[in-house]
């Protein structure tokens, strides 16, 4: 019996000694499997610190699945007190690209991260930029449609024209990557500020003649909403504008109102006087296409550089005229000869501030401000200051009389080739501010000229467009 419970004793002591060893072994186990990661991480050169980092973000499987990367490792030792978005630099490693250092990749990808763009974005746009462009895109606001941007980026586009493509409707820039649209037809308004929600209604309703030539105009902020109305003419449209900025119609009625004249007002109701509004000296008053009219006046002290005599035999007065245009006003009497009439003469060319000023006191004097203004201009007004101008007449006609002249129809309907517009058209009094002047020719050039006639437009007109 004795031995039994001796054998007993001895059984439960190796039992708990098993139960122990067990305990103590599993532990073990237990802390050498989770040590696992630790060990992987150490064998892949990570040292004690990264490796705490790591576990700490619970990145461990990620890091061992993606190692060995360097711009992991790079951003690991650089923000080891933030590791936010170290993740994105683990997974980035893979996509590097060959242009970027580890640091540049690292710097940018950092900057841009913190900038709000998420990893996809970072890919894309790194892959698809220049560092210089990641720069500078960091620099400016970020894209309003990043989708739509980066989509921009990886068609080829640059950064200021995916920007511009980003902004506003995004059907625009579908079309354009779908090739639907040209985008080279697309930049020139985009440049010229019009919105991608513009852009996309002047495609629409535009026709394609149109469409190009509004190419060239200038920024017109009502044209996208004019060119949605039913009946819009672009012969109008310099009308259409007239009668909106002087508040004489609203957008929604304008066009309908010019297209029945409305706008028009007969010589004879004009208040000349009161056409002098607002004037300032336009930007361009130097061009050879400045529009000088009632609103719009040349400095006093402006006297073109370029004045030369015309020839003899050209003019009646010594009045010079700029270089171009006296050029081009001596083809013009050639062409009038070779057409078969009598020669026309440049009569009155260039004056002076100070010349026009005492002409014009000299009118008021005799007919009054009222009378004075239906006929001529007021100092710094007057377009024969431009040095651009010639008042037309004949060896046996004076200007006063040219609608007499034989070859008067030839002039108005041959002008233009040589450069030349008639200022003062009969009819457009209420647009020019000025009575009908069959003598008073202005030089535009050849183009801009020529645009004007076909579209019977006045300088006025045209510069609302292209000035
Ligand atoms: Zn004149």
């Amino acid at each position: 019996m004795a031995d039994k419970k001796g054998n007993s004793k001895a059984l439960i002591i190796v039992l708990a000694v098993l139960l122990v060893l067990g305990g103590i072994g599993g532990a073990a186990y237990y802390f050498y499997q989770k040590d696992a990661p630790k060990r992987e991480l150490a064998a892949l050169g990570y040292n004690e610190q990264q490796i705490t980092v790591i576990m700490n973000s619970k990145l461990a499987d990620e890091v061992i699945e993606n190692s060995p990367s360097e711009l992991f490792s790079y951003a690991l030792s650089d923000s080891i007190k933030n590791i936010s978005h170290t993740d994105f630099y683990l997974i980035a490693d893979s996509k590097r690209t060959q242009n970027l250092s580890v640091k540049e990749h690292f710097d940018i990808l950092k900057k841009m991260l913190e900038s709000g763009y998420d990893s996809a974005d970072c890919h894309t746009l790194i892959e698809n930029l220049s560092l210089e462009e990641l720069n500078s895109l960091l620099r400016m606001e970020k894209p309003a449609n990043l989708e739509v941007f980066t989509e921009g980026v990886a068609h080829g586009f640059d950064i200021n024209d995916s920007l511009k493509l980003s902004e506003g409707n995004s059907e625009l820039a579908k079309m354009i990557f779908d090739g639907a649209i040209d985008f080279e037809l697309v930049r020139p308004l985009l440049d010229k500020q019009y919105s991608a929600d513009d852009i996309l209604s002047l495609i629409k309703n535009l026709s394609e003649e149109d469409y190009l030539f509004i190419l060239n105009m200038k920024y017109i902020p009502e044209l996208a909403q004019l060119s949605s109305m039913e009946n819009f003419d672009m012969n109008l449209l310099p009308r259409y504008l007239m009668s909106l900025r002087s508040n004489r119609s609203d957008i929604n009625d304008v066009v309908n109102w010019v297209n029945n004249d409305n706008d028009y007002i007969p010589a004879s109701e004009i208040d000349y006087s009161a056409m002098y509004h607002d004037e300032t000296i336009p930007d361009d008053y130097m061009s050879y296409t400045a529009c000088i009219n009632k609103q719009y006046a040349l400095p006093a002290d402006y006297v073109p550089s370029d004045l030369e005599q015309l020839p003899y035999g050209y003019h009646v007065l010594d009045h010079p005229m700029r270089h171009v245009a006296a050029n081009a006003f001596v083809n013009m009497s050639d062409g009038s000869v070779v057409a078969g009439y009598e020669r026309i003469l440049a009569q009155s060319n260039y004056r002076s501030y100070d010349h026009q000023k005492s002409l014009y006191d000299m009118y008021v004097e005799q007919d009054g401000v009222k009378g004075a203004d239906t006929y001529s201009a007021r100092p710094g007004h007057s377009e024969h200051q431009t040095g651009l101008v010639t008042d037309i007449g004949t060896g046996s006609l004076d200007m006063l009389y040219l609608e007499n002249y034989s070859g008067y129809q030839w002039l108005l309907e041959n002008a233009h080739k040589y450069g030349f517009i008639q200022r003062y058209p009969e009819g457009k009094e209420y647009i020019t501010g000025y009575e009908y002047e069959p003598w008073h020719f202005r030089y535009v050039g050849v183009e801009s000229a020529t645009l004007m006639y076909e579209h019977n437009w006045t300088l006025d007109e045209y510069s609302l467009l292209f000035n």
